[in-house]
Formats: C-alpha cells, sequence, structure tokens
C-alpha cells in the first residue's frame, strides 16, 4: 500500500502530545484561502520552485506504508522521552483512508502512539475504517454557519459537525483547534456561534490557532496567488480578549 506524502516532518510540537514526527499527505477537499500548506490542496505531484534560493522541490511522492514507518521509527527515543509519536495530518488525511488504516496500524504494532489531524468533512466510514489504531484526532472547527463554511471552503458543517459529536460519543479524546482568520471567523458573533455549536456537540477544551502567514513563501513557489498575503496578523491583544471573553475553555496550545 501507498500513500501520497507531501512531506514529513521530524520533532513536530503542537501536532499532538510530546516531540511527533507529522506526515502530511496530499490532497485535500476543502479550499480555505488562508491555508498555510497549500502544496497539500491538490492530490496530485506538484513542483516547487523558490526563486530566491535557486531551488526546485516535488512533492508528492508515493511512499510505501513501509518506508514511512522506517522514517518514523528514526526517532523512536524522542517519542519514548516526550509521550510523543506520529501524527497523519495533510491535507486531509482521510481521503486516504485505506492507506492511512493500514498505517495506522503498522505504527500501533510498533507502539507508536498515532494521532490524526482532520478537518472532519469526510464520510463517517473514514472514521470508522482507521478509528481502532488512532490514539487522538486533531479536529478542525473553521466556521459558525454551515453557508460561511460552504461559501468559503467548500465544505459540509453539518458534516463535520455530526462526525465530531459521534467521535466524543464514543468517548474518544479529540482536540477540537479553531484556526482563528481576521476578517472570516473573529468577530464575536462568530466566535460565539462556533462556541456555541462546540458545547451542544459535546466538545471539551478547544484550542485557538492565530493566523500566520508562514505559507508565503510556498504560494510563490506553486506560482499561485495568495489571498492572505498582506492580511494583518492578529495582536496579542486581540487573541488575549478572545480567550478572556471565554475563559479558560480556549487554550493557545496542544498539550
Ligand atoms: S483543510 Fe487544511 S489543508 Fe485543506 S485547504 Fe483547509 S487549511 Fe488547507
Amino acid at each position: 500500500m501507498h500513500l501520497k506524502v507531501s512531506h514529513i516532518q521530524h520533532f513536530s510540537v503542537g501536532d499532538g502530545p510530546g516531540i511527533r514526527t507529522t506526515i502530511f499527505l496530499k490532497g485535500c477537499n476543502l479550499h480555505c484561502p488562508w491555508c498555510h500548506n497549500p502544496e497539500t490542496i491538490s492530490g496530485e505531484e506538484q513542483t516547487l520552485y523558490y526563486e530566491t534560493m535557486g531551488r526546485r522541490e516535488v512533492c508528492g511522492r508515493k511512499l510505501s506504508v513501509e518506508e514511512i514507518l522506517r522514517e518514523v521509527l528514526m526517532d523512536r527515543d524522542f517519542y519514548t522521552e516526550s509521550g510523543g509519536g506520529a501524527t497523519i495530518s495533510g491535507g486531509e488525511a482521510l481521503l486516504q483512508a485505506e492507506g492511512v488504516a493500514i498505517l495506522a496500524r503498522s505504527l500501533k504494532r510498533e507502539n507508536i502512539s498515532v494521532w490524526l489531524d482532520t478537518a472532519g468533512n469526510v464520510p463517517w466510514d473514514a472514521f470508522e475504517r482507521t478509528g481502532d489504531w488512532v490514539d487522538g484526532y486533531l479536529y478542525d472547527y473553521k466556521a459558525g454557519t454551515k453557508e460561511q463554511y460552504a461559501g468559503a471552503i467548500g465544505g459540509n458543517l453539518d458534516l463535520v459537525g455530526d462526525n465530531l459529536r459521534r467521535l466524543l460519543a464514543e468517548g474518544r479524546r479529540v482536540r477540537v483547534r479553531i484556526p482563528l482568520i481576521p476578517g472570516f471567523n473573529t468577530d464575536e458573533a462568530s466566535i460565539s456561534l462556533m462556541c456555541s455549536n462546540l458545547r451542544s456537540l459535546g466538545a471539551g477544551m478547544v484550542d485557538l490557532l492565530p493566523f500566520h502567514r508562514m505559507g508565503s513563501n510556498k504560494y510563490r513557489a506553486l506560482g499561485l496567488r495568495y489571498a492572505y498575503e498582506k492580511t494583518p496578523l492578529l495582536t496579542e491583544d486581540e487573541i488575549r480578549g478572545i480567550r478572556q471573553r471565554y475563559g479558560t475553555w480556549f487554550q493557545t496550545n496542544v498539550e
């Protein structure tokens, strides 16, 4: 079994507990205009050209489960020391559910913790096929209304909510994450709606992921326009303000 991989990042912190290796899979069924990993959206192989460095990079290798496993196992000692492991991310990892299930099972057989990073905009079947080998989920929740979600990024917020409710009802370990996107979901009405939706779905603590522009150079390298190229970052005060209004329910770091 092979998976379409964008890149593998070692020593990740913030993609689940401890020090982790994050496997970014290629292909996504959403098109968030602020996405900071635009090279993961298309499922096809792409070449990024970084003009200032004169560097060319091919993204979208097909790697076997054994090849990925070998790379993840290189850092086993760090996982043991830190309580970390592997995180399967994307793109939308669950678009490759069959391969993800085999990879996650192989990792579990090696006693490696497996977390899955998803936007949840996939049929429940994808969670069922992979869930036996997943220890925890990083689950993105991006908008307060289904119209806003569908209009801006092309997904189905009802489906995202239903999948989240089912995971929580099964007692799964889930860290919900809200990417804070200026001008999209940081106004008081959007934050209130996301909070009330998430509470009614049974979510616990929520991580806030403030917008950043670190993906700008990748848009240039792909020859794409980045709609958020000049969007100002949120200030510390704005982020603190959101946290204070909603209390300790909002965190800024993954445990
Ligand atoms: S769901 Fe994630 S990977 Fe997909 S477009 Fe949105 S931010 Fe990018």
